[in-house]
């Protein structure tokens, strides 16, 4: 093990690790950033609700200027996947990865989230022309006077399609139920709301054909064309280098935390997707600020 006992070690370098890098580097402290280079970021064609950015910013463009900014207050960012964490017995913690192992007081945990996926044809390219989306916090403003649809089962699908609803557009909820599964209750508010089921869960999903943003094949055998669909089938939460350690989660993987972003586990601090919030690069950043602040006044 290196010898040298770190203030901290950011454990993930996307929007909250290295905003957390920046405080850190700025208050002099001795910090490392571990990164394994997944940042979510990097699949934003272009985020248009982050401050300072009226035109938007495209999500890897974003993510080199937020590590040029980390790198200007010389906090080092090791490409490499963290395996395991311990806590010693001296309140201490060890990160270990197949490049090395390192040793430090304060540990801030900033390994994200990812989507869960649904097979469909032309993927990344669907991504890039703004036929799939995964975020209307982020663009559902964007979507005004399109035709959406939504991809999620009872529960994440439906609040979903019931959010996407709010900006005078033409919403169908691909259920992945028939409707007879979903409560009546919950069938009543989609239609107050003017959001439509399909009549039966999407078969084949495909984007880009014939000119054609998103096409849907249904198990009927119904074909339904959109504009732009967003899979609401949720998000993994990295948080088991944590969980394994004690710490408090909610059931889908968020970590729970204090009003200074520490977990359950002393000297453990959490910021961005993988804590409890809105998914969002400001929040990210918010958390980040305010978890190096406390790590900082405690060093
Ligand atoms: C398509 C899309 C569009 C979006 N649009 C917007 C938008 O317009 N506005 C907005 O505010 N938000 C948007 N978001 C959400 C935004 O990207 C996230 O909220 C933000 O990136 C969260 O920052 P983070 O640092 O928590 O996670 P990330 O930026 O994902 O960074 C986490 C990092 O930790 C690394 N990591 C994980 N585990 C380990 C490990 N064990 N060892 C080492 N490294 C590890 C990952 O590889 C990754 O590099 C969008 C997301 C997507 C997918």
């Amino acid at each position: 093990m290196d010898d040298e006992l770190l203030d901290c070690l950011i454990i993930g370098g996307g929007a909250a690790g290295l905003t957390a890098a920046v405080y850190m580097g700025r208050y002099k402290r001795r910090a490392v950033v571990l990164d394994d280079g997944g940042s979510r970021l990097q699949r934003i064609p272009r985020t248009r609700n982050v401050p300072g950015f009226p035109d938007g910013i495209e999500g890897p463009e974003l993510l080199e200027r937020l590590r040029a900014h980390a790198a200007k207050y010389e906090v080092p960012t090791v490409r490499t996947r963290v395996r395991r964490l311990q806590r010693l017995e001296d309140g201490s913690f060890v990160a270990e990865s197949p490049e090395g192992r390192w040793h430090a007081r304060f540990v801030l945990l900033a390994t994200g989230a990812c989507d869960v996926e649904p097979e469909i044809e032309g993927m990344h390219a669907a991504m890039q022309a703004g036929h799939v989306r995964y975020c209307p916090i982020c663009d559902g403003y964007e979507t005004q006077g399109q035709r959406v649809a939504v991809l999620g089962r009872a529960g994440h699908g439906l609040r979903e399609s019931l959010f996407v609803a709010n900006w005078g557009n033409e919403v169908t909820w691909l259920a992945m139920a028939t409707h007879e599964e979903v409560d009546p209750a919950d069938l009543a508010r989609l239609r107050d709301a003017g959001v439509r089921i399909a009549e039966s869960p999407p078969h084949r999903i495909e984007c880009g054909v014939d000119g054609v943003g998103v096409r849907v094949e249904l198990q009927n055998g119904q074909v339904l064309e959109f504009d732009t669909l967003y899979p609401a089938l949720g998000l993994k939460h990295a948080c088991e280098l944590a969980t394994t350690l004690g710490a408090r989660a909610r059931p889908d993987g968020q970590l729970e935390v204090d009003a200074h972003q520490q977990t359950s586990v002393e000297g453990l601090y959490v910021a961005g997707d993988v804590a409890v919030d809105l998914n969002q690069i400001s929040v990210a950043a918010g958390h980040a600020a305010i978890a190096s602040t406390a790590i900082h006044n405690r060093l």
